[in-house]
């Protein structure tokens, strides 16, 4: 059976470029190799389907972009860190970006697999970051869908719960209807998981290389993170669940600052 299984991971691999690394290599020294089963259309044409339900339903709401100061802020900055994305990997720069911001008084932020971007008005509002800091979450953000961990982690969830069986069956079309709509239902159950502690670093450093590259300035990671952590007393905001700002993310944060500034100085002479 084990054998079996192999021989599955192996052929999917071939088929749909199962194990790969998403980005190219940089100065964050981001490179790990990862599972991605599922086929990359198929993850964005959820996430699409996903984004355009909320900005239908904050709109509805009326608390979507009701704030035109900080709407082009948000729009400013995330310009900045989408020009530099070529740099990690080249599609990118044909992605359909899209920013908006939302009336909420949640601090979170987030960057959908292809570039779909949310910030929420309570980040700004609560947290009253300047733009290097701002500049730093959207960063963090971006670089989850660059790096493709709801790829990654839907591919992993969907392995364990349905085998790869089902999987290939699935990828290839070969399924039946009952066997595709299993499949459908779960991408939607995995849709949103949270990220990985390893995908957590990954973010927190391709996206201190972004920030650094599109001349914000990096040490400003350590500031936020640091002011996050303190944000809500004894009810921390649900965005420091997935995003714990400890001692040791700081220090790997940290540990990366001499190779990011000389990336800020560089840019800022430009
Ligand atoms: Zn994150």
């Amino acid at each position: 059976m084990k054998k079996l299984t192999l021989a599955l991971v192996a052929v999917l691999s071939l088929q749909i470029g199962g194990c790969a690394t998403t980005t190219s290599k940089s100065a964050s020294g981001v490179e790990r190799r990862q599972l991605l089963l599922l086929p990359e259309r198929h993850v964005e044409s959820m996430s699409l389907q996903s984004y355009q339900q909320t900005l239908k339903e904050a709109d509805g709401k009326k608390t979507l972009n009701t704030d035109p100061a900080a709407l082009a802020r948000v729009r400013e900055i995330s310009n900045r860190l989408i020009a530099q994305t070529p740099v990690f990997r080249p599609d990118a720069k044909n992605w359909k970006w899209e920013i908006n911001v939302e009336k909420n008084n949640q601090v979170n932020a987030y960057c959908m697999p292809g570039g779909k971007i949310m910030v929420f008005t309570g980040l700004i509002d609560q947290l009253k970051p300047t733009d290097d800091e701002l500049a730093v979450v959207i960063g963090h953000e971006i670089s989850h869908a660059l790096r493709e961990h709801g790829r990654e982690r839907m591919s992993q969830a969907y392995v364990q719960q349905f085998g790869l069986q089902a999987l290939a069956a699935f990828v290839t079309g070969s399924a039946g209807t009952a066997a595709v709509q299993a499949a459908g239902m779960g991408s939607q159950l995995f849709f949103a998981l949270p990220n990985s502690r390893t995908q957590e670093t990954e973010a927190d450093r391709m996206g201190l290389e972004l920030t650094a590259r599109a001349g914000y300035n990096p040490e400003s990671a350590i500031s936020l993170w640091t002011r996050m952590s303190k944000l809500g007393g004894n009810k921390p905001p649900a965005y420091l669940s997935d995003h714990p700002a400890d001692e040791a993310r700081i220090n790997d944060l940290q540990k990366l600052m001499p190779k990011m500034l000389p990336l800020y100085e560089q840019a800022k002479a430009k």
